[in-house]
């Protein structure tokens, strides 16, 4: 097992591409903190799929006082923090002449500064064991840009930027940090697409078909074992070849 006795924190892992790397690294042998924002049924569900060593932890990852909690949890538990995956993410999406402030801001606060605060959050015990794994999750927007999704473009960009300055800071602590950009990928907010809008998306993949979220966690599996262990301030994109 490639992560045998590592303790993780994936944020907003009850559905989705966050759900789909919690399962996979507790199938690896990881401890999992399941995060959530709402949904306590969804991430008790995560919870009791793993049936080993995980807990849900509602935190929004926004609110700095409440992911510092979900950190100290995750420490009274288990004694350590190995990995952190930044998965929570939030659209709304709008053309710029309608984004009202809010709709702006609230992207930003969740998609950048959710990263910025459990970044900041967990650099105390990582630099203190100094060993420790983070990955980002962005998006392929961020290369790309995508219609009405100012917000949320600018989001992910922060995140790559925010990825390439921390490892100069986290480097001599033997901290990694690494993101992971999907394209089109088939969770809840893909699939409620319009059958149109989906056939178009599809004519612009290469591969045809949209990825499924265990194919963004084998990714990060790979960026959270030891076979990663050249790898330091990358985005890797996971999109079917959509941006080439
Ligand atoms: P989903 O919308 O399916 O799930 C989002 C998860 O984030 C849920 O677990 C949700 O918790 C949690 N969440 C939402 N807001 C907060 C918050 N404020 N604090 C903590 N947790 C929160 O997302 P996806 O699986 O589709 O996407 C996961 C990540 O991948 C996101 O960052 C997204 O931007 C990115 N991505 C997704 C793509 C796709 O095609 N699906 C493409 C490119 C990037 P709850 O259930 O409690 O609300």
């Amino acid at each position: 097992m490639l992560l045998n006795g590592k303790v993780v924190i994936v944020t907003g892992a009850s559905r989705g591409i966050g759900r789909a790397i919690a399962l996979l690294f507790a199938a690896e042998g990881a401890k999992v903190a399941v995060n959530y924002a709402e949904d306590k049924v969804a991430a008790e569900a995560v919870v009791r799929q793993i049936n080993g060593d995980a807990f849900a932890c509602k935190a929004r990852v926004e609110a700095p006082g409440e992911i510092e909690e979900l950190i100290e949890k995750t420490l009274m538990k288990w004694g350590k923090i190995d990995i952190l995956v930044n998965n929570a993410g939030i659209i709304k999406d709008k053309f710029l002449m309608m984004m009202s402030q809010q709709e702006w801001q609230s992207v930003i606060d969740v998609n950048l500064t959710g990263v910025f605060n459990c970044c900041k959050a967990i650099a105390r015990p990582m630099i203190a064991q100094k060993s420790g794994k983070i990955i980002n999750i962005s998006s392929i927007a961020s290369c790309r840009g995508a219609l009405g999704q100012v917000n949320y473009a600018a989001s992910k960009a922060g995140v790559e930027g925010m990825t390439r300055a921390l490892i100069k800071e986290f480097s001599r602590y033997n901290i990694y940090v690494n993101t992971i950009a999907p394209g089109f990928i088939e969770s809840e907010r893909v699939k409620n697409l319009r059958d149109e809008m989906k056939k178009d998306y599809l004519r612009l993949i290469p591969l045809a078909r949209f990825g499924r979220p265990e194919e963004v966690a084998g990714v990060a599996l790979f960026l959270a074992s030891d076979a990663a262990s050249y790898i330091q301030g990358q985005t890797i994109i996971v999109d079917g070849g959509m941006v080439v």
